[in-house]
């Protein structure tokens, strides 16, 4: 292995909006942990935009130094500037380990990186750890979400994507000195074989959105209907929260694929997760087990929602659900 290699580097993804995407400051956080396992190695950012204005953000999340790379070509994201852009600040910079968010820019970017690069790449991890070698120790689901693989990279630098909401963001400041790098490189020759034309949000057609949501009542198959889900958006009226729905509802017609939770999903992380007749397959806890608190109401008592659950009630949801909001608008 290539001892030449040192430190971590983040992908800081800016979205649309301007802002610094959410995963980065969750990445910022693990890779803090991983950086102390590997002997306190730097921990750096790659920041690609057209303008950069967020310095404070980086000095309170523990970044040592963060590469800027600006110019007015770079407003928006494009596959073949940002891939070069990133390709070359990693050449120069030399990381062990390269984390980006799983992201539609993420899954874009790093996948053309790693090839180019001639290098591994894990995708969608779940956990991030340092092996007894030293070696960055990458989890994912596998085999449909039935194992979880530790995959380890054998070529430099170490790369995966994480998804968003998966790992948590620090709780308390971490305060560093952070050194801003400017960069230029080389894209005056790059002749980008694609243009966007126009963008379309993805809109979630109802009610709030489950990605930002403090609140998340779930239904599953076990609602039986779209009535059910009727009842759930009355519930979560009243706690102020979103409605989800697991992989088996959305396939049954009943709710919209974009609020599905899961594997094959989104990937929440509310403070209250109310999992109303879902059986608490892996495809679906995988997509919501990091909420801080989960409450399962499921008729079974061996389903294995239960396993996850903080607070389960065995019970009939037809039953439960109008007596709770009986209860909170009382
Ligand atoms: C590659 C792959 C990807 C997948 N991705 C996802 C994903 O992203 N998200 C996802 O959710 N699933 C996903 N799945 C599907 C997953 O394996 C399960 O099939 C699915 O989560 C089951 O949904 P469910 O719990 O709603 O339905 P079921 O498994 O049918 O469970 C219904 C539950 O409702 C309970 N119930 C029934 N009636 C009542 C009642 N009146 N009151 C209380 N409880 C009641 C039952 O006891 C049961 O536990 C994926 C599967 C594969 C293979």
């Amino acid at each position: 292995m290539d001892n030449e290699n040192k430190g971590i580097l983040i992908y800081a993804e800016i979205t649309r909006d301007g802002e610094l995407a959410s995963v980065v400051l969750e990445l910022a956080n693990t890779a803090q942990d991983l950086a102390q396992k590997l002997g306190g190695v730097e921990v750096n950012a790659l920041v690609i935009s057209s303008e950069f204005t967020q310095h404070s953000i980086f000095q309170n999340n523990g970044f040592d130094k963060v590469y800027v790379v600006k110019d007015e070509k770079l407003k928006y994201y494009n596959t073949e500037y940002y891939s070069k852009i990133t390709i070359d600040v990693i050449n120069e910079t030399k990381p062990q380990i390269v984390l980006i968010g799983a992201t539609t820019q993420g899954r874009d970017l790093a996948p053309r990186v790693s090839s180019t690069l001639n290098t591994g790449l894990t995708a969608d991890c779940t956990h991030l750890d340092i092996n007894e070698k030293g070696m960055l120790a990458a989890t994912r689901p596998t085999f449909g979400g039935n194992l979880m693989a530790t995959i380890l990279c054998k070529n430099m630098p170490q790369m995966a994507t994480v998804r968003p909401k998966v790992l948590k963001k620090a709780e308390n400041p971490i305060v560093k000195n952070t050194e801003f790098i400017e960069m230029k490189p080389q894209i005056n020759g790059i002749d980008p074989k694609t243009e966007i034309i126009e963008f379309i949000k993805n809109i979630q057609t109802t009610g709030k959105r489950i990605d930002e949501a403090e609140v998340i009542i779930a239904g599953g198959k076990g609602l039986k209907s779209p009535e059910g889900f009727k009842l759930l958006e009355e519930l979560a009226n009243a706690l102020g929260g979103a409605v989800g729905a697991s992989r088996a509802a959305v396939d049954a017609g009943w709710v919209d694929h974009s609020i599905q939770i899961g594997q094959t999903g989104k990937t929440v992380m509310p403070k209250l997760y109310i999992a109303c007749a879902i059986s608490g397959a892996v495809q679906h806890t995988v997509g919501m087990n990091s909420s801080d608190k989960i409450i399962a109401i499921n008729k079974d008592p061996k389903a294995p929602i239960f396993q996850v659950a903080d607070l389960g009630i065995v019970g009939d949801v037809f039953e439960i659900v109008p007596e709770l909001i009986k209860q909170l608008k009382g």
